[in-house]
């Protein structure tokens, strides 16, 4: 593989490029799927969307069952509770 830095022509496995010093494994979620957190969060965060999409799934499951076995009565209060979680976790997707 190359290094996204500087192009230069790294072992596979190296963890930092030996020309420029720059971590290679780059584990941190994408602007993107930062973006559609939020958006999940925002809009579907009632329903733990945002949660199954980075994997928290018994986080999740507890949002949406709230939500429905509640017939919509908590949607509302769920909703607050997930926009508090995007806006918590998206300040350390961003680092
Ligand atoms: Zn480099």
């Amino acid at each position: 593989m190359f290094c996204p830095t500087c192009g230069t022509e790294v072992n596979d496995n190296a963890v930092v490029c030996v020309n420029c010093g720059c971590k290679l494994k780059n584990d941190e979620p994408k602007k993107s799927d930062e973006i559609v957190y939020i958006l999940l969060g925002v809009f579907l965060g009632a329903f733990g969307a945002h949660n199954f999409y980075i994997g928290k799934n018994s986080r999740a499951v507890v949002q949406l069952l709230l939500t429905l076995l509640s017939f919509g009565i908590l949607l509302f209060f769920v909703q607050i509770w997930a926009i508090v979680e995007v806006c918590m976790n998206a300040k350390k997707i961003n680092g």
